[in-house]
């Protein structure tokens, strides 16, 4: 199976999106652009998720790489991040309830973010939705023009949701979450596990929002 993917292959949206399909529990990590590319969310950073050689592939070397966003803080979307700044030197984006654990090894580069905020990238820009709920600072990123949302682990294909059991999780906060998420515009969204939905993803938000309330 192929690991990794130009999604405008899929969506014409997507144009300059490349994805690297994690292994095993790792996340899922988003590329965008090449010259100034803003990585979204960094996997495990283990032996078989090396990151270095799978941005290499996609004609992103160290120089390339100007920004990373971590959609929250758990060790299988963030520790990839500190791999990339062994050779690499970019801002690194991530919700300030998140970053206690991880704060003493990314700065410099921390830039904490809060809901509305806009993260710029080559291609389009991306604001900042704080959807609380799987961790205390979980983001999703938005563009409103190209209705794309990176959902990291708050929503997941097909009415699934992310685990809310953990240190800072709330089932109250992630159904306040999804709702937030259901009342938006968005055709594609791009988890941080497992495989994108090209056409009418707020379909699937819906599903999650109305599953995850069943649970309330
Ligand atoms: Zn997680």
């Amino acid at each position: 199976m192929p690991r990794i993917y130009s999604l405008g292959d899929y969506s014409e949206r997507l144009r300059g999106v490349s994805l690297v399909v994690g292994e095993g529990l790792c996340s899922n990590i988003y590329v965008i652009g090449r010259e100034a590319a803003v990585v979204v969310d960094t996997g495990v950073g283990n032996r078989v998720n090396s990151v270095w050689p799978q941005l290499e592939e996609l004609g992103v070397p160290p120089n390339k790489v100007k920004g990373v966003v971590l959609t929250h803080a758990h060790h299988d979307h963030a520790m990839g991040a500190f791999i990339i700044l062994e050779k690499a030197d970019p801002r690194v984006f991530v919700h300030t309830f998140d970053t206690k654990y991880i704060a003493s090894r990314i700065d410099p580069q921390l830039v904490k973010v809060e809901d509305g905020d806009i993260i710029e990238t080559e291609l389009w820009p991306l604001k900042v939705i704080w959807t609380p709920g799987h961790t205390g600072g979980s983001i999703c990123l938005y563009n409103e023009d190209e209705k794309i949302l990176f959902s990291g682990d708050t929503v997941f294909p097909d009415g699934y949701f992310g685990s809310f059991d953990g240190d800072t999780g709330s089932l109250r906060a992630i159904i306040e979450s999804l709702r937030k998420l259901s009342e938006m515009d968005v055709e594609v969204i791009l988890p941080g596990h497992g495989s994108p939905v090209f056409n009418d993803a707020d379909d699937h938000i819906r599903r999650a929002y109305h599953n995850a309330s069943l649970l309330a």
